[in-house]
Order: C-alpha cells, then sequence, then structure tokens
C-alpha cells in the first residue's frame, strides 16, 4: 500500500467557516481548529491533513489579487510537502479566484481544489461537509504516485469542474456554480467517477511548478445592452488607467454596428487598449465574423475571447499584462489555451 497523502487547507473565509450565535443570529467566522471540530468525520479520512488559515478570514466579496498572490505563496511554499491543496472559499468570488489562480499556478502536477458552502457548517443542513469532504478525498487520488487531477477546480455539489470555466449561477441552490462549456471532471454519487477525458495536463516536459505573484488590476468589463450611449462608452473606454477591457457582446459575439459606436471602440484601441470580444450568453462561444456585426470588430482587431468566462477573460488579462505581454504579444496570447480556459477554435 502507497503511504497516505498529505493535504493541506487552506482557509480564506466564507461562509463554510462561519457559525451562527445562537444569541445575536449573526454569522461569525470561526477559526480553523472550530472549522476542524465540527467535522469529526475528518479523523476518518485516509490522509494526512494540516491547516493553514487567513489571519483575518474574509468574506469572499473582499477577495482582491494580493489574497491570490498570499494563496499562490502558500501552495508555493508547502508545494513539495503535500500531495494536494484544497482552498476554502467564499462562493461569492471563487470562480475569479479559481481562474486567476489556474493562471498564477504554472505547471502543476497536484491538485489545487477551491470548495465553499452556501450554508455555514455549523448548520443543520450544511452542504459544507460534503463539498469538504469530497475534495479532500479527490486531491487525494494518486495513481502510481502520481496525481489523478493536477489541475486548478472548483468542487460544489457533488461535481468538481474545471475551476477557470466555471461561474456562480445561483444564490439560493446548492448547485450554485455552472460550467456551461466544459464537462464536470468528476462526479461524486454512490461512487466517485472522475472523466478522465476532460482532465487537464499541463504539456510542459517536466517543466519544474512555478508560482507567479503579480497580477495587473488595471481591466474592466463591460456589459453592452440595447441603448447605451456614446458618452457612457467614452468615459468607460476612457478611464484612467485603463489597460484591457472585456467588452461582454451579444449573443457569438456581436456588437451593434452605428458609426460612433465602432469609432469610439476604434480610437481607444488605436491607443492601446486591448479590447476583449466575450459572449455575455452564459453557454457558447464568440465567433467573429459569422454576422456583420461582430465581423465589423475583428476588422477592429478586438481580441477574440471564443468561449471564455468573463471570471477567466478578467484575471487572464490580469495576468498576461503583469507577465510581459502587455504590448503587441497581448492579443496573440490572449487567444492561445494556456490552462484550458477556452477550446482553441
Ligand atoms: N458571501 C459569502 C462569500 O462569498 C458567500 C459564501 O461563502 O457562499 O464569502
Amino acid at each position: 500500500m502507497g503511504r497516505k497523502a498529505n493535504i493541506l487547507l487552506i482557509y480564506t473565509g466564507g461562509t463554510i467557516g462561519m457559525v451562527k450565535d445562537y444569541k445575536t443570529g449573526a454569522l461569525r467566522a470561526f477559526d480553523f481548529d472550530e472549522l476542524i471540530a465540527n467535522i469529526p468525520e475528518l479523523h476518518q479520512l485516509d490522509c494526512n491533513l494540516e491547516g493553514i488559515t487567513f489571519s483575518r478570514p474574509i468574506d469572499s466579496s473582499n477577495m482582491n489579487p494580493k489574497h491570490w498572490a498570499t494563496i499562490a505563496t502558500l501552495i508555493e511554499d508547502n508545494y513539495h510537502a503535500f500531495d494536494g491543496f484544497v482552498v476554502l472559499h467564499g462562493s461569492d468570488t471563487m470562480s475569479y479566484s479559481g481562474s486567476a489562480l489556474s493562471f498564477m499556478l504554472e505547471n502543476l502536477s497536484k491538485p489545487v481544489i477551491l470548495t465553499g458552502s452556501q450554508l455555514p457548517i455549523g448548520d443543520l443542513r450544511t452542504d459544507a461537509k460534503e463539498n469538504l469532504i469530497t475534495s479532500i478525498q479527490i486531491a487525494s487520488l494518486r495513481d502510481n504516485g502520481e496525481a489523478m487531477v493536477q489541475e486548478v477546480c472548483l468542487y460544489f455539489e457533488y461535481k468538481l469542474y474545471r475551476a477557470n470555466r466555471t461561474t456562480k449561477i445561483n444564490a439560493e441552490h446548492f448547485q450554485a456554480f455552472a460550467s456551461m462549456n466544459h464537462p464536470p471532471l468528476a462526479e461524486s454519487g454512490v461512487h466517485l467517477k472522475l472523466n478522465h477525458t476532460y482532465l487537464y495536463k499541463e504539456d510542459n516536459g517536466s517543466r519544474p511548478f512555478r508560482a507567479h505573484k503579480k497580477m495587473d488590476a488595471n481591466v474592466g468589463v463591460l456589459k453592452l445592452f440595447p441603448g447605451m450611449g456614446q458618452k457612457f462608452l467614452k468615459a468607460a473606454l476612457g478611464a484612467d488607467g485603463l489597460k484591457a477591457l472585456v467588452l461582454e457582446t451579444y449573443g457569438s459575439g456581436n456588437a451593434p454596428i452605428d458609426d460612433w459606436f465602432l469609432d469610439e471602440l476604434k480610437r481607444a484601441i488605436e491607443k492601446g487598449l486591448h479590447v476583449i470580444n466575450v459572449t455575455q450568453c452564459s453557454g457558447g462561444s464568440v465567433v467573429m465574423g459569422k454576422y456583420e456585426s461582430s465581423r465589423r470588430l475583428m476588422q477592429l482587431q478586438l481580441v477574440n475571447g471564443k468561449d471564455i468566462t468573463t471570471e477567466a477573460a478578467v484575471t487572464k488579462a490580469m495576468w498576461l499584462l503583469a507577465n510581459g505581454f502587455s504590448n503587441d504579444s497581448f492579443k496573440t496570447k490572449f487567444e492561445t489555451v494556456l490552462r484550458g480556459e477556452m477550446n482553441q477554435n
């Protein structure tokens, strides 16, 4: 029998680690030991568990690139001592953090699984236990000494997803996430089934793991809507310091063909702004040139976001801008698949 897997739990905050104060009715953050004490089942798992916690656990609405760098550093510092990492995180921005970490952690050969819950761990009907226990089990899976999952994932309500393909879609249901353009990597029922064909392995020879900590947050998101005015568009495109804009277009990447609209975009792009065409539909892909309305965007040299999520587009842009691809190389590099975040075509 092989040795037990060593798993590191990184606790950043979120509902999962909260407990209801029965006197006041308010939710307050657990410390890590209290969290573990609430899941005695963890002792039955066939792995060695250790935990590290943020000094002040946060609601994930407060997440920012500095916190991502902290998580990346914790993984880097402990990379060789552990076989897998489970990051406890609030669900609100989990897809952003998962996407960011997928770019920041290069040449991963171990699992990094983000999970959380809709109800606190101390709640009778909590979804936290299953989410946490199964995440740890998946992070422990090895075959011939090699991790079976070697990418940044998100586990929630019986499904393991590639994190950079997910979006939070529901604030009420336990099934809070969807991955519309990539099938689940694993499903947990009576058996835990991995979908081997969909797992991602970096084609990296045996280049060593590397954690990039820098992100450039001079990125914006603009969702088109019928009736958007020129002043508003101009103000958004001209925002001080803006370097990349994720433009959420209609359907398969379509936008108005009014001259003023295209002229504003053209001016901004000529001044060096990278504008990324991402669909505001939750599933499907941008196909530049399918309609006249997207052919015009193609002529303006918009970056083709294909079937990427907004979460992955924002964090990929932040990563590229901070890691030497801020100029002409940005478009080519963005349109290249880096971590399985989109389909190549
Ligand atoms: N507001 C919480 C958070 O994202 C919600 C949750 O954890 O599900 O931190």
